[in-house]
């Protein structure tokens, strides 16, 4: 259930009887031949998928998170990691003084696992909350069912190229990009990250059938789902 299309009264009715909440994280960031928004995009549709049997809260999505090596794409918002750690604990903090104490992380960008420790360290210091941070396009079941298709799946490959990411008027190239070498990105200044990975692919097909992006999804909503149904210690 959309936040966004409740009322305080509606949240207010909904903790006399469960105490879970889902918030979605994204990351405003160049993806090659789709949306700048596409790990919001993913992580809230995601959420709110997961969440619907349950009719549980799924708070916005944070747009905005931590992507310093992007910043020579036009676009791109990249937030230090810790305003991003502050940013976290002070919304987290109050979802919880509500009553929320079973909150899901469904984390859609790479970029934001700095702050994880220390999201779930404040958890671990607050009475009674129980965090689950879930990077749900790398989780086992999705990163097996994309690896059946194409090992090589990527930043902004075919694995987040859904109808629902894709933009307006543009196509995807058709061919197999070889892996971009990686290693010591963090040393690259954004110019310089821009001349390894040109059109920003990390590699691997640009697309794959509907059929195979229906059968990917499936698999993250079950995955993703299990966590918000049982992965909760009693
Ligand atoms: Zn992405």
């Amino acid at each position: 259930m959309k936040i966004a299309e409740m009322t305080w009264m509606q949240v207010e009715e909904y903790l006399k009887t469960d105490d879970r909440c889902v918030l979605p994280l994204g990351s405003t960031e160049q993806h090659a031949y789709i949306s700048l928004a596409t790990d919001s995009i993913l992580s809230e549709r995601l959420a709110l998928e997961v969440a619907e049997p349950f009719s549980v809260p799924v708070f916005p999505v944070l747009a905005y998170g931590i992507t310093p090596y992007f910043m020579g794409y036009p676009g791109t918002v990249t937030i230090s990691p810790s305003t991003y750690e502050q940013l976290l604990q002070e919304i987290l903090g109050s979802i919880r003084r509500h009553g929320f104490r079973r909150i899901l992380v469904v984390n859609g960008h790479g970029g934001n696992s700095p702050a994880r420790p220390a999201v779930e360290a404040w958890a671990g210091r607050k009475d009674g909350v129980q965090l689950l941070w879930h990077n749900w396009w790398k989780a086992p079941d999705v990163r097996e069912a994309i690896d059946e298709i194409d090992p090589d799946a990527s930043h902004a490959s075919w694995m987040e190229t859904f109808p629902w990411t894709r933009v307006d008027g543009v196509d995807v190239p058709q061919e197999h990009k070889a892996p971009v070498d990686l290693s010591g990105r963090d040393e690259i200044s954004p110019q310089g990250f821009k001349e390894i990975m040109g059109d920003g692919s990390f590699g691997g097909w640009y697309e794959r059938s509907d059929e195979e992006m229906k059968a990917v999804w499936a698999v993250a909503v079950s995955e993703t789902r299990a966590k918000l149904e049982s992965g909760w210690s009693s």
